[in-house]
This record gives C-alpha cells, sequence and structure tokens, in this order.
C-alpha cells in the first residue's frame, strides 16, 4: 500500500466516525462532566464520564458538541478506546496521543485505532482539533465530582 492510499483509507476512516460517530451522547449516569473549546477552529466538546464505584476506572465515555471532522472524529475514537481503563491508564494514553501529534511514536496493537489520528500531525492547525478531546478528558478526570457543572476546558492558551 502506498503512503497516498494510507491516506486515503485514514481520511475514509476519520470522515466515518464524524458522519456516524458511535459514542454520541450523554452516559448514564453523569460522573464527570466537562466541556472542551478550541477557538482555533470553533469545535465544542461535551464529555461526560460514567465511572466505576471506587472512580478509578472509566466505564463509559460519551461526548456531544460540534466541531470538525477531525475533532469529532478524535472524540468518538478517543471514547470507544476508553472503556475499561483505569483513569491513570487513560492520563497516560492523553500522553501518549500528544506525543503522537508531535510525531514521537504511536499507540501499541491493541489502542492501534487511534493511531488513525496520527496523519494530523503534519497539518499543524490541526492539531488542537485532534487533541481537544483528550485535554478536556484530562480536565474531567482532574476535576472532581463536585464541580462536575462548572466544568468548561479552553485549549487557547495551549501549545499545539
Ligand atoms: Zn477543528
Amino acid at each position: 500500500m502506498t503512503l497516498g492510499n494510507l491516506r486515503d483509507l485514514y481520511q475514509q476512516v476519520i470522515l466515518e466516525h464524524y458522519k456516524k460517530p458511535k459514542h454520541k451522547g450523554k452516559t448514564n449516569p453523569v460522573h464527570r462532566y466537562q466541556r472542551g473549546h478550541n477557538p482555533s477552529c470553533g469545535d465544542t466538546i461535551e464529555l461526560t464520564l460514567q465511572l466505576n464505584e471506587t472512580g478509578d476506572r472509566i466505564e463509559d465515555v460519551k461526548f456531544d458538541g460540534q466541531g470538525c471532522a477531525i475533532a469529532i472524529a478524535s472524540a468518538d475514537l478517543m471514547a470507544g478506546a476508553l472503556r475499561g481503563k483505569s483513569t491513570s491508564e487513560a492520563l497516560a494514553m492523553v500522553q501518549r496521543f500528544q506525543e503522537m501529534m508531535k510525531g514521537q511514536g504511536e499507540f501499541p496493537q491493541e489502542q492501534r485505532k487511534l493511531n488513525v489520528m496520527q496523519g494530523v500531525s503534519q497539518f499543524p492547525v490541526r492539531i488542537k482539533c485532534a487533541t481537544l478531546t483528550w485535554h478536556t478528558l484530562k480536565a474531567a478526570l482532574e476535576s472532581s465530582s463536585g464541580n462536575h457543572l462548572e466544568g468548561f476546558v479552553s485549549n487557547e492558551k495551549e501549545e499545539a
């Protein structure tokens, strides 16, 4: 497969997740709520998490919001990859995704679906679209359940 074909394939997968997201909506119940905004493109993501009884494992993740194909596809892919992960595993995935956007490394076999976003690292203006959902996740995991209604994160000041 040539690099061109591979890119087309990735684009197809991204468009598919954008058009038919599998994880859109709200978890029931909502244990964490976080809104994220990417001013440079106008993407807005509302992330909800359902955790286990001890609050250290993710049982379900859903997202809502509006954004470009990359932002929505990234959120959908992330939500699918997070089910059953511990919160510390999830935070390590945030780190790994950010590194992948810098062109450093990728996800291992069991999470290889996320590598579809790898191509975005070649388009600096789009990186914030792809990382928005991960920034939002990080904020959601680091917030306590008590202030979930206030949850809002913007990546305006973040470096790409
Ligand atoms: Zn965007």
